[in-house]
Order: structure tokens, then C-alpha cells, then sequence
């Protein structure tokens, strides 16, 4: 059993870089003890003034599309540009298995041994909106931990995207090129909220291949409106076994940071992220509370029984559970 750390020492270890207290401090915010909740809060509010200062990319892409392949190869890169990169892997998935995806860190093993690099494999909670709140705040412990680039992996299928697209500065989608059928199977959604498009695997017998797919790209974003903050996704091809095309999608995230920051968007945009996580936090809050209440756990089963043999409508149902909450 470890010796339990004061809100001061957390404070200071995470401040100081020590990647041992940085991770022993998100498991603590990541916690769901009562009495872990108000250290965690102490600790966040310490860490507070130190956050802010990094570039927030997101990655996302469908499994198999090289993203973690990606973010190793592009993690290195950016080390060696004197970067200090932090790899936060969200993975839906494991809410079905519970597990966390301790694989990603073998598969990123290079880049988990970098001295710039900090990799926190996150095992999602039992909502969606849980692993949001505390992969907002594990950002601003790595923030305040000293890491100037974080980046927030995804695996490119529901929900995630637009969570994970609510909480970072930069949006970028990995695609494939396939035979002929490049268009299909990607959600609209998903190509909207793209900032750039990287078409990986473009090496050996697939760089011809993934050079048409990048023009398709090009076309199909033209059908697009434009964005509100007038940028425009670029589509490039990269390779992360080659290790190319990596310092181009760099420039672009770069690029991006410079006119956003001029524009002003990019503090705005912040600042409407930062709203909807609180919204966010109250839901998940009202959530919790409703679903922990004593005579609710009592009588959950018994109406929910109700519903499934229809002695009551689903709408009177929900409407006596929540009087037994008042
Ligand atoms: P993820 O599921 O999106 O994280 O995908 P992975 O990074 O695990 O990659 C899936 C497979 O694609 C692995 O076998 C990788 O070796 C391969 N792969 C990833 N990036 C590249 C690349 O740039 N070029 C080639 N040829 N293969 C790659």
C-alpha cells in the first residue's frame, strides 16, 4: 500500500515533472473514492495557473489505420524537435471489456522510452462523459507537468470523436487509402471535424495509391461549407514506418496554431470548451447522484420489470424514479 500523498505533495511532484507522482495523480483524479474526490479537487485547482500552455492535437481513425504507429513515429519527431510530448489513448472499447488498453504502450514502446515523451494508457469508466472530465484534467496535469504537446488518441468509431474534438485545439483524422472505395464507410461527421486529413501507409505499393485517395480527399472536402474560424483542412500523405510527411503535418498544425491565435479563434474556442465542460460535469454530477440514491438502487429493478412487461410506460417509469431521487 502506498503512503497516501498530501493535495501540497501532488502539487509539487507534478510541477517538478516527476512522471511517478504525475501518474499516481491521475489515478487519484481518476478515482471514484469519495475521499480521493477532494484531494483530486485540491490538486487541480493548485495546478491551475500552470496549465493552458500546450498545442491540443486529437487523433483519431478507424482501428488498423495506423494510429498508434502514427503517433510513435510523429511523437519521435517531435522530440526531436525539443518537443515534450504527452499520449493520452482513449479507448471506448474498453467499457465493454473494462480492461485498459495496455497494449497501445507496447505498441508505442519506442516513443513510452522517449525522456520527452509520457504515454497514459486511459481505461474508460462506465460513460462516455466520465472519461471525458478526466481526460480534461489529465490534459491539464500534463500541462502542468511541464508536456508543451498533447496528444489525445481516439479510435475513430461514435461518440468519441466529438467528445474528444471538444477538448483540443487541433483535429486530426488518419485515413487509408483503399481500393477504390476511399469515400465509403467515413462518417460525414467525422471528415467535418477534421483540421487536416493524413492519408498513412503511403509507402511501397501504396504511395501511387494513396496519392489518388489524397486528391479524392481534396475533393470531397471542397463540398464542404467552410469552417466558422475560415481555415481549410489540408489532406497529405504520410508514411509512419518511413517516418515521412511527419514535419508537413507538423508545419500545418503550426500554421494553424499561428492564424487561430492571430484570428482569435483559438482563445474563443478554448473558452466555449471550457463552458461545455462544465455543462458536461453537471450532467455527469446530476447523473451520478440520481444513480446512487438509495431508493432509486432500491426500486431501479422492480420498475425497470415494469417496462419490460409493459405494465408501465417508460416515460411513468423514469418519472417515478426520479421523484424517488427528490
Ligand atoms: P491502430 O489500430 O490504428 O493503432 O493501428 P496500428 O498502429 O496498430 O497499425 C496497424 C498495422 O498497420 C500494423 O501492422 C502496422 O505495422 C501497420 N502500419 C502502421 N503504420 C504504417 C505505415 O506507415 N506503413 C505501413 N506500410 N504499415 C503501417
Amino acid at each position: 500500500m502506498q503512503k497516501r500523498l498530501s493535495a501540497d505533495e501532488y502539487i509539487s511532484g507534478v510541477l517538478s515533472g516527476n512522471r511517478i507522482i504525475l501518474s499516481r495523480t491521475i489515478t487519484l483524479i481518476e478515482s471514484q473514492l469519495p475521499r480521493d474526490n477532494e484531494t483530486a479537487q485540491n490538486v487541480l485547482e493548485g495546478i491551475l495557473p500552470y496549465t493552458g500552455n500546450s498545442i491540443r492535437i486529437g487523433i483519431t481513425g478507424v482501428p488498423g489505420v495506423g494510429k498508434s504507429t502514427f503517433i510513435e513515429s510523429f511523437g519521435k519527431y517531435l522530440t526531436s524537435q525539443g518537443k515534450k510530448i504527452a499520449v493520452l489513448a482513449i479507448d471506448p472499447t474498453s467499457q465493454r471489456t473494462k480492461g485498459s488498453i495496455m497494449g497501445d504502450k507496447t505498441r508505442m514502446e519506442e516513443l513510452a522510452h522517449d525522456s520527452n515523451a509520457y504515454i497514459r494508457p486511459s481505461p474508460s469508466g462506465n460513460t462516455l462523459g466520465g472519461v471525458t472530465n478526466k481526460t480534461r484534467e489529465t490534459m491539464l496535469l500534463c500541462e502542468a507537468a511541464g508536456f508543451d504537446t498533447i496528444i489525445v488518441e481516439t479510435v475513430g468509431v461514435g461518440q468519441s470523436e466529438t467528445v474528444v474534438k471538444g477538448m483540443v485545439d487541433f483535429f486530426l483524422l488518419l485515413m487509408l487509402s483503399g481500393a477504390g472505395d476511399e469515400l465509403q464507410g467515413i462518417k460525414r461527421g467525422i471528415m467535418e471535424m477534421a483540421d487536416a486529413i493524413a492519408i498513412t501507409k503511403a509507402d511501397g505499393d501504396n504511395l501511387q495509391k494513396s496519392k489518388n485517395a489524397r486528391m479524392e480527399y481534396v475533393h470531397a472536402l471542397h463540398l464542404f461549407p467552410p469552417n466558422q474560424n475560415q481555415w481549410y483542412p489540408p489532406v497529405l500523405t504520410c508514411s509512419a514506418l518511413e517516418k515521412s510527411g511527419l514535419g508537413e503535418i507538423w508545419k500545418v498544425i503550426l500554421d494553424y496554431e499561428k492564424q487561430m491565435k492571430n484570428s482569435g479563434f483559438w482563445k474563443s474556442n478554448r473558452q466555449e470548451q471550457s463552458l461545455s465542460w462544465m455543462y458536461a460535469y453537471i450532467k455527469q454530477f446530476l447523473e451520478n447522484h440520481f444513480f446512487e440514491n438509495e431508493s432509486v438502487k432500491n426500486n431501479i429493478e422492480y420498475i425497470s420489470q415494469q417496462v419490460l412487461t409493459e405494465k408501465i410506460l417508460p416515460i411513468q417509469a423514469a418519472k417515478k424514479l426520479l421523484e424517488l431521487n427528490k
